[in-house]
């Protein structure tokens, strides 16, 4: 009897799981997406939800400028659904390898028409998530690639960028109000590396940085001069570091600037290229475009 029985339950148990190995098929795994930087990571975790799983191959405090791609990362990007990267040669490290993965890698700015990109060299600057409303066209397109790779899905993905589209549009606001408070004549944003193009135009600030675009060029005794010559002149407030840039160029502006006669202060830590610790509000992408506009509003008001 009790044979019997152990083999009706062995006999249930295999039952079950070809019940449930029918009704779960195969393809209804989530998309298994790979992203380079946190920003995108963000956005496509918002707009796949539970449908994808996510990993971002560039944590806090990570230059995308500089990343270069380790063996676990190229294995990585081979066993991934989708790739999604920033592109403008913001990866310039890992352009070759990304070129080497075909059409699974996508470069999320593709969609964004030529003419509201800032010329830089012989491509664009890459840093569009500054300007959120550049960075919601950026929503589309991965909505669209999801789409396009999950279609049965459609629905899901487009009303879950819709959802996450709305809460850009009030970032967009907030940052809005938070700089425009700052009072013109002290609304010069001064930081290590030229990330803030975008934010400039979108929210009526000046920009100036130490390095260029990319901070594959390292930062020269003219720079910091030069930098430090500006500040003493035009009397700027602060100055930033960034999470992704190590501080001592900063450090070294302010220490030029007190040579000069004026004290320039450190307006705090924003981020530029990489967003803050997961598990903190700057560990999103909103989180940290609403940390940078709070930081900046209060150092310079
Ligand atoms: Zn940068």
């Amino acid at each position: 009897m009790k044979r019997r029985n152990s083999w009706l339950e062995n006999c249930g148990s295999l039952l079950l799981i070809i019940v449930m190995w029918t009704a779960v098929p195969a393809d209804a795994a989530p998309l298994n997406v790979l992203a380079t930087t946190g920003m995108i990571a963000d956005v496509a975790a918002n707009v796949g939800g539970d449908l994808v799983s996510m990993t971002a191959l560039m944590g806090p405090g990570v230059d995308p400028h500089l990343y270069q791609a380790t063996a676990g990362d190229v294995g990585r990007m081979r066993k991934a659904d989708i790739i999604l990267y920033n592109g403008l040669h913001l990866e310039a490290g890992i352009q070759k390898v990304l070129e080497k993965m075909d059409e699974k890698a996508v470069a999320v700015t593709d969609d964004i028409p030529r003419e509201k990109l800032l010329p830089w060299e012989n491509t664009y600057d890459p840093h569009v998530w500054m300007d959120p409303s550049l960075w919601k066209i950026v929503v589309g397109t991965i909505r669209d690639i999801l789409s396009a790779r999950d279609p049965e899905h459609a629905d899901t993905y487009r009303q879950q960028a819709a959802a996450y589209l709305e809460q850009l549009e009030d970032l967009n606001a907030h940052v809005s109000a938070q700089i425009a408070s700052i009072p013109e004549a002290r609304r010069t944003l001064i930081t290590a590396h030229d990330a803030f193009n975008y934010f400039s135009q979108a929210y009526d600030i000046e920009v100036r940085a130490l390095m260029g675009i990319s901070t594959e060029t390292e930062a020269g005794t003219k720079d910091v001069q030069d930098l430090a010559a500006f500040i003493a002149e035009t009397r700027v407030k602060a100055m930033f570091i960034e999470s992704s840039v190590p501080e001592k160029y900063v450090k070294a502006v302010q220490k030029a600037v007190e040579q000069k006669g004026f004290d320039v202060q450190i307006g705090g830590e924003l981020f530029s290229d990489a967003m803050g610790e997961e598990g903190t509000p700057e560990g999103t992408y909103i989180g940290m475009i609403t940390h940078n506009a709070d930081t900046i509003a209060r150092a310079l008001k």
